[in-house]
This record gives C-alpha cells, sequence and structure tokens, in this order.
C-alpha cells in the first residue's frame, strides 16, 4: 500500500511529491530532507490496520493538492522497511516492487518477519531497558520478575550462573532479528569447546588469565559496556531495517547507485558506531590473551615481533588497527568489516562531513595537516550496514564474556547451576 502526497516545504516553499510506502510498524516516523534547501522534513503514519485508512501528519512542510507527479518537481520515495531509490518518479515501481525485484519473494517473506518482530520489540523497549539496567544494577530480584516477564519462562535465577544464563536467553530472544542467530550458535559451541579444550590441557594458564580479568574488574567492565548498547540499539532499529534487508541483496556489495534510508540521520548514530568500535577494542584483549594461551601457554606471551606488548596490560592501550595484528593465527576469526577504525577516527575527530539532502558521508581518514584530500565517500545506507556489522560482532564477543564467566563460576568456584527443569 502507497500514499502520494505533495508537500510545500516552510523553509524555502518548494514542492516536494511522496510516494509513502506502508509498512506494518503501528507508529511510523519517516523524515527526508528538502531538495531545494535541505530543512528537514518530518511525515509520520499511523495506520489504521482495519479500516485501512492512515493518519499522516507533517512537520516541516504543509501538505498541498498536488498534480500529477511530473519529473520537474522534487521527489522521494519512502519507505521505513527498505532501502529505496533517488531515482525519479516511476509509477508502479513502488518502494515494495522494487525491493521484491532485488531479492525475490522467499527473501522477502524472511525480511518481512524480522522487521515485524522488531515491532515487537521496539514495543517491549521500556521492558528489555529495564532488565538489562536490573542486571548491570544487581537488583536480582526485580531483575528475575522482569526477565521472567519478558521471557515468559520462570527460568532459575538462583546462581550467578542462573541470572547469567536468563540474561542471555533474554538478549538472544530480544536481538534475534539483528543477530544472524544461527552464526551466534556457532560462536558460543566454539567459544565453549575452545574452554573446555584449554581447560584440560592447559588449566593453570586459563585459569591465571581468568584470574587476572576478574580480580581487575575487566571482564564485568566490558560485559557491562556490552550490555549498555543493546538499549541503544533499540533506539536506532529503524534505520536498521534497511540495512538488514541488505542481508538478503546479493547484488548490493556491486552496486554503485545510492540508495535511500527513511528514517533517522548520521547524527543520530554517529556516536554508537564510534562507543561499539572503541569496545569492540575491549574485547580484542579477551581473544588475545585465549590466542596466547593457545600458541605459547600464557596469556601474557605474545608472539615476538618488533613492537609486540610485553603484556596483555600494555595490549589493551594498542590502537584498535595494531590490536588485530597481534593476533597471530587466531583461534577466533574477528570480522574485519566490522572494524573500521579509520572511520572511527575521522568521526571522532570531526573529519567527517555529512550531506542530509544526498546521504552522502565523506571522510578524511589520513593527518594531513590543514589539507583534506584523501577522502573516502561512503552513503548513509552503507554506514548503518557497517553498524548492523560492528554490533552483531560485538554481540557474538558479549557471548564470549559470558562463556568465561560461566567457566569462572562453574570450573573455578564450582558453583552449580539449577537445572532448568527443577
Ligand atoms: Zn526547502
Amino acid at each position: 500500500m502507497n500514499y502520494n502526497i505533495s508537500v510545500q516545504c516552510d523553509v524555502c516553499t518548494s514542492q516536494t511529491n511522496c510516494r509513502l510506502g506502508l509498512s506494518n510498524r503501528a507508529y511510523q516516523p519517516l523524515r527526508f530532507r528538502c531538495k531545494s534547501c535541505g530543512a528537514p522534513i518530518d511525515v509520520t503514519m499511523k495506520p489504521d490496520f482495519e479500516t485501512t485508512t492512515c493518519d499522516i501528519q507533517i512537520m516541516g512542510a504543509k501538505q498541498i493538492v498536488g498534480n500529477e507527479f511530473t519529473p520537474d518537481v522534487n521527489f522521494v520515495d519512502l519507505h521505513l522497511d527498505f532501502p529505496v531509490s533517488f531515482d525519479p518518479y516511476v509509477m508502479g515501481h513502488t518502494p515494495f516492487m522494487m525491493a521484491m525485484q532485488r531479492i525475490g519473494f522467499e527473501s522477502m517473506k524472511l525480511h518481512a518477519m524480522r522487521v515485524n518482530y522488531l515491532n515487537g520489540v521496539y514495543e517491549a523497549s521500556s521492558e528489555i531497558k529495564t532488565l538489562l539496567t536490573l542486571y548491570s544494577k544487581e537488583k536480582h530480584d526485580l531483575f528475575r520478575e522482569k526477565v521472567w516477564a519478558f521471557i515468559g519462562v520462570q527460568m532459575p535465577c538462583d546462581s550467578q550462573l542462573d541470572l547469567n544464563r536468563a540474561l542471555y536467553f533474554a538478549i538472544e530472544k530480544a536481538f534475534f532479528p539483528f543477530a544472524e542467530p544461527d552464526k551466534n550458535v556457532d560462536a558460543v559451541d566454539s567459544f565453549t569447546r575452545h574452554l573446555d579444550r584449554l581447560g584440560r590441557k592447559k588449566k593453570a594458564a586459563l585459569d591465571a588469565f581468568i584470574t587476572e580479568i576478574i580480580d581487575s574488574g575487566f571482564l564485568r567492565d566490558v560485559q557491562l559496556d556490552c550490555l549498555e548498547i543493546y538499549p541503544r540499539i533499540i533506539d536506532i532499529e529503524l534505520l536498521l531495517r534497511p540495512a538488514l534487508f541488505l542481508d538478503f541483496d546479493r547484488s548490493y556489495c556491486k552496486q554503485t547507485v545510492p540508495y535511500r534510508v527513511s528514517a533517522l540521520e548520521f547524527l543520530d548514530a554517529k556516536d554508537i558506531f564510534k562507543d561499539m568500535t572503541e569496545i569492540m577494542s575491549r574485547l580484542l584483549v579477551l581473544v588475545a590473551g585465549i590466542n596466547n594461551i593457545k600458541h605459547r601457554g600464557g596469556h601474557n606471551r605474545f608472539s615476538p615481533s618488533k613492537g609486540a606488548p610485553t603484556n596483555l596490560k600494555t595490549y589493551v592501550d594498542l590502537p584498535l588497527g595494531l590490536k588485530l595484528q597481534q593476533i597471530d593465527h587466531p583461534w577466533y576469526q574477528v570480522n574485519v568489516d566490522a572494524i573500521d577504525n579509520r572511520l572511527r577516527n575521522s568521526i571522532a575527530h570531526y573529519k567527517a562531513e555529512y550531506d542530509e539532502v544526498t546521504q552522502e558521508l565523506v571522510y578524511y581518514p589520513k593527518e594531513e595537516g590543514l589539507e583534506r584530500k584523501t577522502a573516502i565517500r561512503m552513503y548513509f545506507l552503507d554506514f548503518s550496514r557497517k553498524i548492523l556489522n560492528v554490533f552483531r560482532e560485538l554481540h557474538r564477543l558479549n557471548h564470549l564474556t559470558k562463556c568465561l564467566f560461566v567457566y569462572y563460576y562453574l570450573r573455578m568456584l564450582e558453583i552449580k547451576a539449577t537445572s532448568i527443569q527443577a
């Protein structure tokens, strides 16, 4: 279902013709920029699916009676669930039809299932945020109450192991549309297998590593850092919907034409990208420690090379790019697409410019004094895809923090988990 409307910009009085594609969401805030003056224009749709009507509110412009859409008038296609074209209006080339052409019927069903699930996640967002906060603040009784209500099962929450299990169960339930669930299961299996093997063959070394990251508070801190990201991901779920679509779009990598994201903007997302990249940098410490134990029998023993850190403490402070290099023959393959330190630095040092009208991001990764010669360009859609990738990697490695805690409680403190049947 689509609505064609015309609006007149409050700032410059230019007309824009809009084709609004309807999603299944109860509340659909769309945003674009006036092509003539760059002013933001917000279109909010509240569909009533029973009466098949839709309340459309506009801010930054007023709705006018338009004529047939002609090429001389500004035009935008908007849809929350798909990347849409910046191309001129063509009747029948609706966002839905064009998306269907790109990924086919079966993938469209999967995509629809995930974005519909996200509607529920959005509606449960305060519940999810509360239970994460309660876990972080160690309010165990309240946490149990909230987590039971959310997951719909009275999972035991007696020991620290139980609480951990319930927490990650809730996270999986809430974030399944984002998180490549099959790959997470693979990752958890692989983490568990590696830790089991090291626990048998190099127990003293593994215990020493875990004692250090527990006693210093590092493991707990990095887990809490990860937990702070989840609520912020819910806050920007609208801009991640088109990025999720790209999971199914095989032509995406070869594309040279830009696609539009219809909600939120670069400013809404740059900080979370920066923060997630920083947390990734800390999570790599866990990967490196285990790697050193596996290859050289001690978490402080890096492969000897020029510039190799003398121990894990000095490794923590290495720049992210160098950190990856120090993980030789890695036991766990970090998705390097998820880590873009140059982009992170450019954003952190105000060397990134964003054009809201074209949704083009230009950043300057090199130190070039006053000049800015070496520019890298990407569209907001590509940036949102990077956010999705780094979130997925952070989510996987958050499971590593979980597995390390499980090893600590179970093998080192010999705390038992309460059986689920009990
Ligand atoms: Zn304008």
